[in-house]
């Protein structure tokens, strides 16, 4: 822990989060041999990263391409994908797989000896490849938390929030951050990177951690950079239903990989457990709802036929809700999972503020068009976060104090949410599985700024199309096929194609 006071810091990069993504670039960039601060608000345990249960997509198998990953990644992105960004990310995660590897991650293998390949929805065949069964993210992230705790150029600064950033002549120059609750603290170098981690916790119902509420979004919008894709909003069908403990948990869908079915209150079954998860979980919550012709009823996962040992950690959160996966069926509905929208990147992490560059769920290459593919986030996180490592460093030094030619100002966010719980009530009622005009403009009246800005694009996406299903509007417009609405600095809508 630095110790730092009131006094300001320089270093060559700076990384906001410590999740997958900001881990994986802090380290790429000490590789590199920059000093490199890495600032962290919450404990490891309460990142998104850690909770990842399934594990990283990469076409490592003899029977598997590059070519056959980006097809299903696309497929899932519902002609919204950016293909260049794509492209980048199937043929650099087997790579960033083998790194990890040798850093020292202990991926599952079968009893040959390869890499032990789990099978999730709208991939074309066993490709995600996963550590102690489903701990995956615990696994990752504790390698890479200790080997940046080790790093002699790394300086980690725990408890500390990033607050706003300090932008000169409209170049990005560090961050103000508070430590522990203190005064802020002036982080300056040459290049600032925020991985701070996505915005799924502001709806009710969530998978993720509590702090997963956009604060890297609301922070480089107030610094002039741009947001897109926020109506993209993905629901996990299978999060645990409990009144007493772990409400929201998540099930993986390895699980239905390995066998496990979706069933109604009369043990039927309502839907291809494979499908990408717009699908299923737009069929859950008709299912639930009674809006698929018959009468409405909770939904279950069936998983009696699972094998306990293959996911433990699964099983353990679920008995400590007091039901019995091996004799019951698990009540379960959909939760807001994964933002498919953030901070506007280039495929090198570079956000439209100069030496200000954004990585991992925060961020927004367009990778994941209007519905990611299982496990590509994790994905995302190392082959992004090495290249905006490396895209850091390119960054011009900072000036000194005696070369400085304009004033440094904190970019302040706007005010922040008064009253989070009733956001979070309002996200699910009128920005959940399915929207309307009437219910998206209610929610444009939010008084959090970052809902205004999902409440915008989702009433400017006037069709359905992935996670953004439109009862309204529930066809696809191929006008808007490969179209992104993009929040500008100040907060213009427009419609963007990128290459
Ligand atoms: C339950 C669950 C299971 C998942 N399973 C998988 C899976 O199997 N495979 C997969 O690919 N994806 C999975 N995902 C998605 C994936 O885990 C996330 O998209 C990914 O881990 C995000 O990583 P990140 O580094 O961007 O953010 P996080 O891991 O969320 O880290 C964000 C970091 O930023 C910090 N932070 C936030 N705000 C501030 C601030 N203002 N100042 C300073 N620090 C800040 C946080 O403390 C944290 O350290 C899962 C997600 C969940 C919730």
């Amino acid at each position: 822990m630095n110790q730092a006071g009131r006094q300001k810091i320089v270093a060559e990069v700076i990384v906001a989060g410590a999740g997958a993504a900001g881990l994986y670039a802090a380290l790429t960039a000490a590789r590199e041999g920059a000093r490199t601060l890495l600032v962290s608000q919450a404990p490891l345990a309460s990142t998104a990263s850690y909770w990842a249960q399934g594990g990283i997509a990469a076409a490592l198998g003899a029977d598997d391409s590059v070519e056959q990953h980006q097809a299903d990644t696309l497929a899932a992105g519902r002609q919204a994908a950016r293909v260049s960004a794509v492209r980048v990310l199937v043929h650099e995660s087997p790579s960033a797989v083998r790194d990890l590897i040798s850093l020292g991650v202990d991926f599952d293998r079968d009893a040959d000896g390869t890499l032990a390949r789990g099978l999730e929805g709208g991939h074309s065949m066993r490709r995600v490849v996963h550590a102690g069964g489903s701990a995956t993210g615990r696994r990752i992230t504790r390698e890479l938390s200790a080997l940046a705790a080790e790093h002699p150029l790394i300086t980690v600064i725990e408890q500390a929030s990033a607050r706003s950033l300090t932008i000169e002549n409209g170049r990005c120059t560090g961050v103000m951050v508070s430590v522990a609750g203190t005064d802020a603290v002036t982080l300056t170098a040459r290049a600032t990177i925020l991985a701070t981690g996505g915005y799924a916790a502001l709806w009710a119902r969530s998978t993720n951690p509590p702090a997963a509420v956009g604060s890297g979004l609301t922070m480089a919008h107030a610094a002039g950079a741009e947001l897109a894709d926020l109506e993209f909003l993905q629901f996990h069908p299978t999060a645990l239903l409990s009144e007493t403990r772990n409400q929201g948990f998540l099930i993986t869908e390895a699980i239905r990989g390995e066998g496990a079915t979706l069933i109604d209150q009369h043990g039927e079954r309502f839907v291809e457990e494979l499908a990408p998860r717009d699908e299923v979980a737009a069929a859950v919550e008709r299912r639930r709802n009674g809006e698929d012709g018959r009468p409405g009823g909770p939904v279950f996962l069936d998983m009696r036929k699972i094998d306990r040992a293959m996911f433990p950690n699964v099983f353990d959160k679920i008995e400590q809700a007091g039901i019995d996966p091996r004799r019951e069926p698990v009540p379960v509905a959909p939760a807001a999972h994964y933002g498919m929208g953030g901070i506007v990147t280039d495929l090198n992490a570079r956000s439209k503020v100069p030496g200000l560059l954004a990585v991992g769920e925060c961020a927004c290459t367009g990778l994941h068009g209007a519905n990611r593919l299982a496990s590509n986030s994790l994905a995302e996180c190392l082959v992004f976060g090495r290249r905006a490592a490396i895209a850091a460093l390119a960054e011009p030094a900072p000036a000194h104090e005696g070369q400085k030619t304009g004033e440094t100002r904190p970019a302040m966010p706007t005010e922040p949410d008064p009253d989070p719980a009733a956001t979070r009530d309002l996200l699910w009622r009128c920005g959940g599985i399915e929207r309307d005009a009437a219910g998206l403009t209610e929610l444009a009246a939010s008084a959090n700024p970052l809902v205004r800005m999902i409440a915008a694009g989702a009433l400017a996406r006037r069709e359905t199309r992935g996670a953004h299903q439109r009862k309204d509007f529930p066809e696809l417009d191929h006008e808007l096929d490969f179209q992104h609405f993009v929040t500008g600095a100040e907060g213009e809508l427009k419609r963007v194609r990128w290459e």
